[in-house]
């Protein structure tokens, strides 16, 4: 029999689901929208969406081209492209009247520009519905084509996050159609086209890593000019997924930003709850303050 760690208390939360979580729930149905605070089953929803007035959207579908060992989107081919999908987005963004919007997109390596048509179109449609919110894109390396890049970027989001996952030396397992330093070079361009958006970069641990590549991680992440870090626990979606191999306590979370700052991030978000689009809103200010 297959042993697992027992999940510590800290990370045994209630889910709160009130009236107000639940129209948003009906409402996302029925506009046809997939948010990663639902498929992911993100224990910060409510916090999120009632309180924060934050939400990840997935835009390009549901399905994934790819299958990163610790995600639990779909894998398979995709289905054709929706090109109404952004003003839907947006229509969404104003009804929840969303301080702060993140779109996030499954990995299209069907198609030609992976995408980045569209992501750039809802980041166009939700500025022209909601010209107060702010915006953050979480787009894949998509396929390491700046071309693709230079489209979103081209539609000034408020922060462009592209996240590293995990150490160099699991990216091979943990993701393995993406490379770890295609990934720093992918955020390195990003600020080179638009230097003035603050760029971002979450890791998740638990996966086996040490300290020491944790603190690399940080370095590499600076040394390409990345402003934001975000480090949260990893939890095993499914028994298919890879298994948790250390659950950090707050107080290591709490000596791992400690780190973070001293490197020079402007704003560094770490916990056992922190997820990529954890506390975002905070992190524009913080950014635009530098
Ligand atoms: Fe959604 Fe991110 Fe908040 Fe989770 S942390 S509920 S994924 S916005
Ligand atoms: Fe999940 Fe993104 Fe990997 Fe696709 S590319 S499997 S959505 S983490």
């Amino acid at each position: 029999k297959e042993e697992y760690l027992r999940k510590p208390e800290w990370l045994k939360i209630k889910l709160n689901t009130n009236e107000n979580y639940t129209g948003l729930k009906k409402m996302m149905r029925e506009k046809n929208l997939h948010t990663v605070c639902e498929e992911a089953k993100c224990p910060n929803i409510h916090e999120c969406w009632a309180v924060r007035r934050t939400a990840t959207f997935m835009i390009l579908g549901d399905v994934c081209t790819r299958a990163c060992r610790f995600c639990a989107v779909k894998t398979g081919l995709p289905t054709e492209l929706d090109l109404q999908e952004p003003e839907r987005v947006a229509d969404s963004v104003a009804l929840m009247n969303l301080k702060h919007a993140v779109v996030t997109a499954v990995a299209r390596d069907d198609l030609k520009d992976g995408g980045a048509a569209v992501f750039a179109e809802t980041v166009r449609a939700i500025r022209r519905k909601s010209p107060f919110t702010t915006i953050e894109v979480l787009p894949s390396d998509m396929g390491g084509v700046y071309e693709n890049l230079k489209m979103l970027m081209d539609a000034r989001p408020d922060i462009l996050n592209h996240n590293i996952e995990t150490v160099e030396r699991l990216t091979p397992r943990v993701r393995a159609r993406a490379k770890y330093k295609r990934s720093l070079e992918f955020l390195k361009r990003a600020k080179e086209m638009q230097p003035d958006i603050p760029t971002k970069s979450s890791l998740m641990i638990g996966l086996g890593e040490t300290k020491e590549e944790i603190i690399a991680v940080m370095d590499d992440l600076r040394a390409h000019d990345v402003d934001i870090m975000t480090i949260g626990q990893y939890l095993q979606p499914s028994k298919k997924h890879l298994k948790v191999l250390k659950y950090y306590s707050p107080e290591e979370f709490q000596e791992l930003k400690d780190i973070a700052m001293s490197k020079g991030f402007s704003h560094c978000e770490a916990g056992p709850l922190v997820r990529s689009s954890y506390h975002a809103d905070e992190q524009v200010n913080a950014a635009s303050k530098q």
